[in-house]
Formats: structure tokens, sequence, C-alpha cells
């Protein structure tokens, strides 16, 4: 383990704000433990039925928690995990165990579930092999009771902390308890990441790719993280911890300030109307829609309706959920993209071949014109709902012209049975795509003719255009959001879309970059999607900013050779 030479670790700061308190190691330890015989078997036993009750009443907890808070699919999980503390394969094994051979609780708890996580783990079947992982966690929470510590799981934090993982998954992200984290630091990841992009949807502030911060960062151990500039600061010094209270108290008062242009439109210095519309990955996140005066959404992700779950959602199912944002948004624009599963988004019921390369692979709209029943359904929980507000929606990483005119037909062919079986159907949904792949961005002008919209994709344009995986670290220097190709290619896309009347909107992290946000702004871009937290300060830079002078400047921007020169050409021209 490598020691901290200074008190500091940086990161990158994916979420912003600045979060002060007590680290919550969420670090999954082996532990071993001794196999001696129990001296009193009859006390080994009711300190294993205790250990397991409480872990019962513990689950109990979180479920209704969840369920509360995120609704009933996301609390699913914890139904599964409260079926095993009740599962006789598991649970009288252990007490056979304990019975028969006379080990002691902890030994024979470690000794099954080992046995049974090792037989799920090897199976093909990918459903099965994710129940190792469910058994891994109950017998852990089960192991922590016997022990007396804390069970280390995110569901298990119930006091003010910063959250220091290896990693955390997007269904750990979906379940932390903002009431208690304050804030996360992990040590994987970048800023596109889904659990990074989740944090800003969630307004927690978070920073990734921070070193060992889980091997280095104990429970309790007090810490500030700066997830605006990327630092963490271990065991503060009271000075460290009395310029950052400042830093939090300034960075809170300019939060206050922004919040006075909540009801405001989105104008840029010259009187020029743009849109800001919010990302959203859940039905949870329309609440910080709303109170951060987005304009519409740009994105739906509709993935949260599938993941976390162990079957297809139903077409009511989604129809309702559909639905219900459409009426919240009250005939805002909302663009609902339809599922773009895979890359790093599993859905394990789904039994999906294994690929080597699954950015690449059969994701998206690909997966869903190869799997027509899936698509459909969505197709007409989609259109049924269409009625009750201003829907558009998106086909994600299209590549060539022929999936999109497929999906307009199966589309279409919906629509149609809708409306004879006497479904109201709304006439004026407009149909897009995202242009996230550079072949659609090269061959836009053919694209434009087939759609209303566009919406582009940086999170996917760039990581495919620079051959850098938007998830490693190792690569980040590559994923250059206004590097000249990337730039050039979102120019072709706007005029392309411009010489066919459409408009043209960014739902990838880019369009709520401050450095990108003049260029794209210059270029003509309509439509700004961003997660909501960031919408405010977007809204206040383009007030500053004049429309026609970032236009004349694009040639300039245009010509230039590299990613580091236009930075420094945006940051030069905006301080003026
Ligand atoms: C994108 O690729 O830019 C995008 C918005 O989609 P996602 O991040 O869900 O892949
Ligand atoms: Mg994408």
């Amino acid at each position: 383990m490598t020691e901290m030479v200074t008190n500091r670790l940086s990161g990158i700061a994916a979420s912003p704000g600045i979060a002060i308190g007590k680290a919550f190691r969420l670090r999954q330890e082996q532990y071993v433990p001794g196999a001696d015989k129990a001296a009193d078997v009859q006390r080994e036993l009711t300190l294993f039925r205790e250990a397991v009750e409480r872990a019962k009443q513990e689950l109990e907890q979180i479920r209704s928690m969840t369920e509360a808070r995120m609704g009933a699919a996301k609390a699913e999980i914890f139904e599964a995990h409260l079926m095993l503390l009740e599962d006789p394969d598991l649970i009288d094994a252990i007490i056979e165990k304990i019975e028969n051979e006379g080990d002691n609780a902890q030994y024979a708890l470690h000794e099954v579930s080992t046995v049974f996580i090792e037989a799920l783990s090897a199976m093909d079947n990918e459903l099965l092999r994710e129940r190792a992982a469910d058994v891994r966690d109950v017998s852990g929470r089960i192991m922590s009771h016997l022990r007396g510590i804390p069970h280390a799981s995110v569901s298990a934090i119930h006091e003010p902390c910063v959250l220091v993982a290896e990693d955390l998954t997007p269904s750990d992200t979906a379940q932390l308890n903002l009431d208690y984290v304050l804030g996360f630091v992990t040590e994987i990841g970048s800023r596109t990441s889904h659990s990074a992009i989740m944090a800003r949807s969630l307004e927690v502030p978070a920073i990734v790719g921070a070193g060992e911060a889980a091997a280095l960062i104990e429970t309790g151990t007090p810490i500030i993280m700066d997830a605006v500039g990327g630092t963490v600061i271990v065991n503060p010094t009271d000075e460290e911890l009395a310029a950052y209270q400042a830093s939090k108290a300034a960075y809170d008062e300019r939060r206050r300030e922004l919040r006075k242009l909540l009801d405001q439109p989105t104008v840029s210095q010259d009187g020029h109307h743009v849109e800001l519309a919010a990302n959203i990955g859940s039905v949870e996140d329309l609440q910080k829609v709303l109170e951060n005066g987005a304009e519409g959404i740009g994105l739906l992700r509709t993935e949260f309706l599938y993941m976390g779950r162990s079957a297809l959602p139903s077409e009511d199912e989604q129809f309702q959920v559909y639905k219900h944002v459409l009426e919240r948004m009250k005939n805002k624009p909302v663009v609902i993209r339809t599922l773009d599963i895979g890359g790093d988004k599993e859905l394990p019921y789904m039994k999906l071949p294994a690929e080597s390369n699954p950015f690449l692979g059969l994701r998206a709209v690909r997966l869903c014109l190869s799997r027509q029943d899936l698509f459909r359904t969505q197709l007409r929980a989609l259109l049924r709902a269409s009625s009750f507000g201003n829907l558009k929606i998106m086909f994600p990483m299209i590549a060539v012209r022929e999936e999109l005119l497929e999906a307009k037909r199966l589309l279409q062919e919906e629509k149609e049975k809708l409306i004879g079986e006497g479904t109201a159907v709304s006439d004026i949904i407009e149909i897009g795509i995202m242009i996230e792949i550079p072949a659609a961005a090269l061959a836009a002008d053919h694209l434009a003719k087939e759609v209303d919209f566009f919406s582009i994709g940086t999170n996917d344009l760039i990581q495919y255009t620079m051959a850098a995986d938007r998830m490693n670290e190792n690569v980040a220097y590559l994923y250059q959001p206004c590097h000249p190709s990337v730039l050039r290619l979102i120019r072709m896309v706007i005029q392309a879309a411009e010489k066919e009347g459409k408009w043209v909107g960014m739902c990838g992290e880019m369009a709520g970059d401050e450095t990108a946000v003049p260029i794209l702004l210059g270029m003509g871009l309509h439509e700004f999607s961003m997660s909501a937290g960031s919408i405010l300060s977007t809204r206040a830079l383009i007030k500053r900013l004049n429309r026609r002078e970032w236009a004349d400047y694009t040639e300039q921007i245009m010509a230039m050779s590299s990613h580091e020169s236009i930075l420094q050409f945006v940051h030069q021209k905006t301080k003026e």
C-alpha cells in the first residue's frame, strides 16, 4: 500500500460542491474467521439467529426507505436479500454446521456461504452469477452483526459522512441516502461514467479517479472534499478547515445568487435565445429539474426502467412513468430516448452473449432492432403517453440511415395499431436521433432529411472519435471535448441540420461545460441539455456572452490545431 506523502489526494471533480465531514469507507475487506470449535454450541446458535434477525430488521428498513425515495422497482433488490435470509439451503445449512460439527457461528457462516458463492460464480447463467453477489452481500451483513461492526454497504449509512469507495456502481449511487451522504470520493471513474452523471443529477459533490483513496482513508477520518478543484484533504489542519469552511460558504452563496435566474429565459447579451434543458435518469430527478429552472428535458435516459430488476418492464408500467413525466413537465418539451442498454449498462436477466467490445457491440438501437418485442413494447408505451404532454422520441446510437428508417417504420406500425385500437396518440410527436457515432456526424446531411431534430451525444461521440474509452482514466488525457476533430464534427452536424431547417441540441456532458458553451453558442446550437445542477450557472454564463461575437470567432477556432490552444483562446476571450 502506498503511504500518503501529504494529506492531499487529487482526482477528477465529477460533480461540484464542497463537503466537510468524517469519512465512511466502503470497503469489502476479506475477513476470514478462525476455525476454533464452539465452546458453547447453544450460544453460537443464539448468536447466529440474533445476527440473522438484526440483518432482517436492517434490510426491512432499507427496503422501505428505498421504496419511499425511489419507488418499488429500486427496492426489489432488497426483497431478494430478505428472501435469502429465509432460504433453508443457506440458513439451515449454517445452523446444521454449528449443531453437527460444533463450529463457531462466524466460521460456519463463512464456510457455507463461500461454497454457495463459489458455486454460483462458476455458473454459465448470468442471472445465477448475479445471485453470488447477493449471497456475498447478505452473508457479509450477517457477519458484520456477528462481529458487532457496521456493514460495508451504502445503505448502511445512517449518519453524516463523506463516502469513500474503490468504485460505486450506478445502483450503489441510486441508493445513496442524501440525508447523510455529503459527497463521495472513488478511486475509479471519469466525469462521464454513469455514477458521475448520477451524482450530478442528484447534486451531490463527487470526486472520482482519486488514486488509492479507499485504501488510504479509514472510516471516521476527518476529510474535506473539494469537488470544485478535485482535491481531497485528509485530517485537515485547523487552517485548512477554516479556509474550506469559508470557500464552502462562498460556494453556497454563489448558488443562492444563481437561484435568482430560476424563471428567466436563457438569452445571450445580444438577445439570442437558446433553450436550456435537463438530462434525467430517473423519475426522482424530476424534482431537481423543476427546482433548477430547466426549460424542458433534453434527454430522459429510459435505462433506469430496465435496470436493478429481474424482468423487462411491461408496457403499462412504462406508460405510467412516461405519462407522469410528461404531465409534471406541463407541456414543456420532453425528449425521451429509447432504450440504450449495452456498453457499461448491463441487463443480466436478458442473458445477452458476452462481447469483447461492448461499446462497439449490440448496444442501444442495434439491440432494440434485433429484439423487436422489447422495442415495440417501449414504442407503444411512448405513443400512448404522447397525448399527455409535449413528447419527442429519440433513437440512440444511430450509425446508418437504414437503422433510423427501420426504427421509424416500427414506430409508425405501432402507432397505426394503437389508433386502430381506438387509443389516442398525439400527431405532433417529433422524431430525432442522437448523433454520437462519427459515421452519423459525417453523414448528418443525409440523416437530417429523415428527422425533426438531432441531439449530439458527446459522451460517446468523443470516445468514438478519439478512440478513448470514456471510463478509462489512463486515456482520460485523450478525452478532449474541444479537440478540433470533435468540434469539426459538431459543426458539420449543426450546419447539416440548419440546411434542412431542423433544430440541433446537445445532451452530452459537453453541453454544460463552461469552456465549450461559448463555442457551441457561436456555432448556432439551439438546445443545451445537461445535469440539472449545471443549468443556472450555464444560464448566467450565456447571459454574459455575445452570440454574434462568438459566431465571428468560429472560423478562427476551427483553424486551431489543438485542444490546448482552443481552451486558451476561450479562457482569454471570456476573461476580457
Ligand atoms: C452521450 O453519449 O453523450 C449521451 C448523452 O448518452 P449516454 O451518456 O447515456 O451514453
Ligand atoms: Mg451515449
